[in-house]
């Protein structure tokens, strides 16, 4: 997970990861991508996938 990189702080980040994370020890699938295009669609917004938080 390269992504994992940008912005090591955020809350979102990280509440998104552990929930990615959880979604997968349950094998549910759905709730895993869920996540996982929750948090690019977070970063592009808060971090422009930069890993500078909120550079504007
Ligand atoms: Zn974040």
């Amino acid at each position: 997970m390269p992504e994992c990189q940008t912005a090591p702080m955020c809350p979102t980040c990280d509440g998104l990861r552990s929930g990615e994370r959880d979604a997968e020890r349950v094998r549910d699938h759905s709730r895993a991508t869920d996540c996982r295009v929750l948090l690019r669609r977070h970063q592009e917004a808060d971090h422009q996938a930069t890993g500078a938080p909120a550079a504007v």
